[in-house]
């Protein structure tokens, strides 16, 4: 693992590359799927507890890491909600020349389907524009709601957040 996450709070790709809460980029394509950017080995499973698919797995060790099982994951986007770190992400690029990025977001107003907004890489720099796809905030989500947003295929495994414009 990198320092990054320690001295400056975000991850690098590098941290991900053999986390087990990572699908493989030929799942990606496939559809939905979740990705489990948490590479820490912590006390902690609410994403294991809200899946009822038995797509992800800590075990009885509740410190090891979240492990992906992307055939059974539908990219449903419980375990987003249910982290109460953030380190769990819907990507899907199924979408052509487009890839959707589902993230969790704990704002008030969401913004509109349609907005134009700013991508954000991990370290918060800015990527570009994306296009927001769908905001949603149910009773089962705990009050943390969620948004995707449409950025260029490229950038599926670098845009984790957005800034909305200035009105
Ligand atoms: S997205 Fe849904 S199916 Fe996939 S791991 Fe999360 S809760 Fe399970
Ligand atoms: S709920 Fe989040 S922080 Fe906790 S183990 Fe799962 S992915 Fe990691």
């Amino acid at each position: 693992m990198s320092d990054c996450l320690k001295t400056n709070g975000y991850l690098l790709m590098e941290d991900l590359a053999n986390a087990p809460g990572v699908p493989s980029a030929e799942r990606r394509k496939q559809g939905p799927v979740a990705i489990f950017e948490c590479i820490q080995e912590i006390p902690c499973n609410p994403c294991e507890q809200a899946c009822d698919k038995d797509a992800v797995r800590v075990g009885s060790k509740i410190t090891d890491r979240p492990e992906l099982n992307a055939e059974n994951c539908s990219g449903c986007g419980k375990c987003v909600s249910a982290c109460p770190g953030q380190a769990v992400f819907i990507v899907d690029e199924s979408k052509g020349d487009e890839a959707y990025v589902t993230l969790p977001y704990e704002f008030l107003p969401l913004p509109d389907k349609g907005e134009i907004v700013l991508a954000l890489d991990r370290s918060g720099s800015v990527l570009g524009e994306a296009r927001i796809v769908r905001s949603r905030l149910l009773d089962s989500m705990d009050r943390t709601a969620q948004v995707t947003m449409a950025v260029p295929l490229e950038w599926s495994m670098q845009a984790r957040f957005f800034k909305r414009k200035e009105a």
